[in-house]
Parts: structure tokens; C-alpha cells; sequence
């Protein structure tokens, strides 16, 4: 079955009690057993809801996986992955990863004995030399935010397999319209569903896909046993949200093409970070391992100045001025001041967040009316 099917029928399939299309937002945290012990394979709304297994089933399926595991948030996938781990155990990062995972690893998890490393990875062969008899995960995040930066999943995985460690893939810049780490040889894929997959700006949401059963039912267990399990209306909006993925995704890869190459050929601006430029630095692995270059961008300005960016940012009326990424509506973000304002400016620097530095989630409006609106603010 194709992707377009998918989203839309897969996990799902009318309620038997009514014929309801839609599975129905199981509101109940208990289930009446009609003898002890006997019951209809859900006892309490922890463990099991069936809003919960419909979306369960079709992140699975979405991904080429076998099992979802689903959580109240992108955070509380990753915290769930990170309790496979013990004390003393080594997990190798991207450097330039979303912020709040970094501050899980090193605010949370490192005074739990666990020792993270973060390094480079878009020459993938450097991730291997940094492996020791303690490591036991590589996590990875492509396309990076916010400078677009591509890793090798591929090549990723055969050093992972090789030195029998797990390799764990942050899903949510690409979403599964445009990557699926699980067939290029990842264990596990984290999702913010927050962002692309519930697609319009009104859930928080995360999941964990795999394709292993030891694994999965570990990381069902660690859902049950620590709880930070979503809500069904959160699942239900997740459920409605991804039917549409492949439309909406399709869209933003058209708009992100049109802007990318709009800015690009703006007089005032400089740099303009996107994988689907032939010349982005690692544009041969995007075009291997993704199948479009979504509406993720960055660019920075030739007076780069936070003075200069503010006016930019004090400017659109389509884009609005705010955090996340991944709905229907754009949105413009300044790094240096939002996501990115606990780093030292001179570190920020270093690792090319320029004072100027723009981050657009392109949308799903019509194109003409984003570059008007663009091009009103820059000048
Ligand atoms: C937003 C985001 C997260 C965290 O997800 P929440 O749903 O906000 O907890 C993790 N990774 C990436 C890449 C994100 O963009």
C-alpha cells in the first residue's frame, strides 16, 4: 500500500459499536470487566486506549514500522527512549540538535549517569571514531534545525550495526512524507507529532516508531510503568491530522522551493540554508535518503545585524512571529533571540547562527501572497 493510502486507512477501521468512520475519542480512563480478569483487552486508559491504538497502528504503518508508542509530547518520546539506557552507558549526538533535546541529554539524563557526546555528523565516518565499548546509542536529527545541515542515515546505520548499537532518528523536520529512517537502517524514529504530522498548530504530541518487538514491547512497558502517555483527544487530533500529511506536504515542498529560490535571488539577503539547493553541501545524501526538501529554511542578511533582522521580523503579516514549526500557517523565528538565546553569542557564532539569522516554517498558503509578504518585510 502507498504512503497517500496509508495516512489515511491504516490503523483505523470503524467502530464496531456504532460503524462511527472516525475512531471515536475514548474519553474514560477504566474499562468495566464483565467477570474478574475478564475483559475486552483493555483494563485501564494508562495501559490501553483505543483512540491511542488507532494512531498507534497507523504511525507504524507510516513509518515501515512495526509498533508506535505514543506520548504527550516530542520530549516525553525522547525521555522514554533514553530510559532504554543505563547508568554509565554513552550516547553520540548530532551538535546541532533541537534544543530541548539538548537540554534533556545534559540538564536530565547526565545526572543519571548517562555521558552524551556531541559532534559533527555530515561526514558520517566521524561519528565511528568517537564510538567506545560504552556506547549504546547514536541519535540523530536531519535535517538539523536550524542550518539545514543533512546526515548520512545510511551510512549512520552501518556503523551503528557494525559496533551493535542503536541508532535513533528525530523524524520531525522531515516527517515520513519525505524520510523513513527505519528502511535506511535506523532502530528507532522519534516524532514531535506537534509539528508535521498533526499539521495545524493545535496539539502536543510525540511517538516512538520501531520495527523490532523486544524493543517495542520495552518501550511499552516504559510508557505504562512512567505514564507520560497523551490524552485521546491529543491522539484523535494527531489521527485527523496525518489523513492529510501527504497533501500538505506536498504543498509546503512546492512553497519552500518557490521561497527558497526566491531569497536566494534577493539583493539584501546573503546565505540561504535549504537541502534543495544543488550547491547545499551535503544535496547528494537529501536527494538519496529524502523524497522532497519540505518547507524548512534559514537566511541570514547582508547587513547582518540583530537590528536589521528585527525589522524583517517586526514586518510580516502572513508569517507569524512565533515558535515550533510544521503547521499549515507560516511562521518566521529569529534564533539568535528565541530558540537559540541561552547560547553565548560567541559560540552561536561559531557554529553559524549569525546575529541575522532567519528560520522560516514555510506554510501552505498560496505562494504568491508568501513572497509579497517577504518581500514587503526584507525591503
Ligand atoms: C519540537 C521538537 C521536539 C520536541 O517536541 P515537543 O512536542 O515540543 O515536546 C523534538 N525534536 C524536534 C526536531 C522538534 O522540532
Amino acid at each position: 500500500m502507498k504512503l497517500g493510502t496509508k495516512l489515511i486507512h491504516a490503523g483505523v477501521a470503524p467502530d464496531p459499536s456504532t460503524g462511527a468512520i472516525m475512531t471515536p475519542i475514548f474519553q474514560t480512563s477504566t474499562y468495566v470487566q464483565s467477570a474478574p480478569g475478564q475483559h475486552k483487552g483493555y483494563e485501564y486508559a494508562r495501559t490501553q486506549n483505543p483512540t491511542r491504538d488507532a494512531l498507534q497502528n497507523a504511525l507504524a504503518a507510516i513509518e515501515n514500522g512495526t509498533h508506535g508508542i505514543c506520548f504527550g509530547s516530542g520530549l516525553a518520546a525522547t525521555d522514554a527512549v533514553l530510559k532504554l539506557l543505563n547508568p554509565g552507558d554513552e550516547i553520540i549526538a548530532t551538535n546541532d540538535l533541537y534544543g530541548g533535546t539538548y537540554r534533556i541529554f545534559t540538564k536530565v539524563f547526565a545526572k543519571y549517569g548517562l555521558k552524551f557526546t556531541f559532534i559533527p555528523m555530515q561526514d558520517a565516518r566521524n561519528i565511528e571514531s568517537h564510538i567506545t565499548p560504552k556506547t549504546k546509542m547514536i541519535w540523530i536529527e536531519t535535517p538539523t534545525n536550524p542550518l539545514l545541515n543533512i546526515i548520512d542515515i545510511h551510512a549512520a546505520a552501518q556503523i551503528a550495526r557494525k559496533n551493535e548499537v542503536l541508532l535513533a532518528v528525530d523524524n520531525t523536520f522531515a516527517s515520513p512524507y519525505l524520510q523513513n529512517p527505519l528502511d535506511l537502517g535506523a532502530d528507532i524514529v522519534v516524532h514531535s507529532a506537534t509539528k508535521y504530522l498533526g499539521g495545524h498548530s493545535d496539539v502536543v504530541h510525540g511517538a516512538v516508531i520501531v520495527k523490532n518487538e523486544a524493543l517495542a514491547q520495552q518501550l511499552y512497558f516504559i510508557q505504562n510503568s512512567t505514564g507520560g502517555v497523551p490524552g485521546p483527544q491529543d491522539c484523535f487530533l494527531v489521527l485527523r491530522g496525518i489523513k492529510t500529511l501527504h497533501v500538505r506536504m506536498q504543498r509546503h515542498c512546492e512553497n519552500g522551493a518557490i521561497i527558497a529560490n526566491y531569497l536566494r535571488n534577493h539583493p539584501k539577503v546573503d546565505k540561504v540554508y535549504w537541502a534543495g539547493f544543488t550547491d547545499h553541501p551535503n544535496h547528494d545524501i537529501a536527494k538519496t535518503q529524502m523524497r522532497g526538501f519540505g518547507g524548512m529554511m534559514s537566511f541570514t542578511l547582508k547587513d547582518d545585524s540583530l537590528e536589521s533582522a528585527n525589522r524583517v521580523l517586526s514586518n510580516t503579516h502572513l508569517f507569524s512571529l512565533a515558535e515550533s514549526l510544521g503547521g499549515v500557517e507560516s511562521l518566521i523565528g529569529h534564533p539568535a533571540t528565541m530558540t537559540h538565546a541561552s547560547i553565548p553569542r560567541e559560540e552561536r557564532i561559531k557554529n553559524g547562527l549569525a546575529d541575522s539569522l532567519i528560520r522560516l516554517s514555510v506554510g501552505i498558503e498560496d505562494a504568491d501572497d508568501l513572497v509579497e509578504d517577504l518581500k514587503k518585510a526584507i525591503g
